[in-house]
């Protein structure tokens, strides 16, 4: 797009007018002056202050989800929460929701894999389609 057909903003700090960066569009407030951007800066970081005390208690709520669970990636969230912590702070109802909701998902995915599976497996019969010994030494036989 030519550069004179998008539409010039007015700076929210000076209230000149300034041609928006394509990479950033709509989002752009700030003109690109030192002074505009200096201030553009210390807003972000008060609205970012304003918004700490949440983010801060939802990092320790994650924290206290994993304590003493070694492995928090693993594929049983049973062994990968602490699901005390979770009733507690959610309630009992809602976390059987979740339960329920992480069940299915898991079962719907577990299909999903199992189906991808055996299409892949009927792909590579058809690439290599040479015959196997048995079922339990499945090296293809030589020719
Ligand atoms: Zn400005």
């Amino acid at each position: 797009m030519n550069r004179h057909m998008r539409r010039r903003k007015r700076c929210r700090f000076c209230g000149d007018l300034f041609w928006p960066d394509r990479r950033i569009g709509k989002k752009q407030y700030t003109c690109s002056k030192p002074e505009c951007q200096r201030k553009r800066h210390n807003h972000n970081c008060k609205e970012l202050r304003k918004k700490k005390p949440t983010a801060e208690r939802e990092r320790r709520l994650v924290e206290r989800l994993h304590r003493g669970k070694e492995d928090i990636k693993s594929s049983e969230p049973r062994e990968a929460l602490q699901w005390d912590v979770a009733r507690d702070s959610i309630g009992v109802e809602t976390l059987v929701v979740v339960e329920e909701i992480v069940r299915l998902v898991r079962s719907g995915l577990r299909d999903e894999i199992k189906t991808e599976l055996t299409v892949f497996k009927a792909k590579i019969i058809q690439q290599f389609p040479f015959k196997w010994r048995d079922s339990i030494d499945r090296r293809p036989v030589p020719s």
